[in-house]
């Protein structure tokens, strides 16, 4: 996986650059926003991190000229800035996902994986782990074959989580992509959700898709996997 990162501040570049390194990715740095967009035409990159203020031309522009150049590469915007109306614009011009600065390496990471799945995943029309399946087209769901009803809102946290299967997702992103962005949804009222589609999709098994990762989040997978 190739990933190029857009960031004028050293300092935060090399973090981010080391972070990702040792997670085995290939990293490319640009500290200029033309730069950048060179590279991003020469390069087939799996992700892009992309700071907002930069010299040469900003975030926000180079998402939009990619975008337009029909460069589909998945998005990452960085930014201090925590507006609703800058992610809102960065979502906008065809960015992915959004993170503010200062953020935890686990939050970057946890980002960067997702990114780099989904592009894959939701597009499939049934998104499957062990022997619980759900179908987009029907938005059915079953476990070992026998069919769970769902709220809609239960749907679409689960669907999150089979998108992302195998990979912690952090409260922060269920809050972001499941209960979406003019939201105020609290860590307890996502646990309060989370506990609802346990029972109803694992209380009744012997082995548990759902886990929670303390003070992160949760992960969906698949029993026997580490
Ligand atoms: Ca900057």
């Amino acid at each position: 996986m190739r990933i190029l990162l857009v960031e004028d501040e050293a300092k935060i570049a090399a973090f981010i650059k080391r972070a990702l390194t040792e997670k085995r990715y290939k990293v490319d740095l640009a500290s200029d926003g033309n730069q950048a967009l060179i590279q991003a035409e020469i390069q087939p990159y799996d992700l892009i991190i992309l700071d907002i203020v930069l010299p040469g031309r900003s975030g926000f522009n180079l998402c939009e000229q990619l975008r337009k150049k029909k460069i589909s590469t998945p998005i990452l915007l960085l930014s201090v800035k925590d507006s609703l109306h800058d992610k809102v614009k960065g979502l906008n011009l065809g960015a992915d996902d959004y993170l503010t600065k200062p953020f935890e390496v686990e939050e970057l990471l946890a980002r960067v994986r997702a990114l780099l799945r989904r592009g894959r995943n939701d597009k499939l029309p049934i998104l499957k782990v062990a022997d619980l399946c759900l179908n987009q087209v029907t938005q059915k769901v079953t476990r070992a074959g026998k069919p769970i009803k769902l709220t809609a809102r239960e749907y679409a946290l689960l669907r999150y989580l089979l998108i992302h299967a195998g990979e912690i997702v952090t409260r922060t992103m269920i809050t972001e992509h499941v209960w979406g962005e003019d939201s105020a949804a609290f860590t307890n009222v996502i646990d309060v959700y989370i506990n609802y589609i346990r029972k109803k999709i694992d209380r009744d098994f012997k082995h548990p898709l759902i886990h929670t990762i303390r003070f992160t989040g949760y992960i969906l997978k698949e029993p026997d996997s580490a």
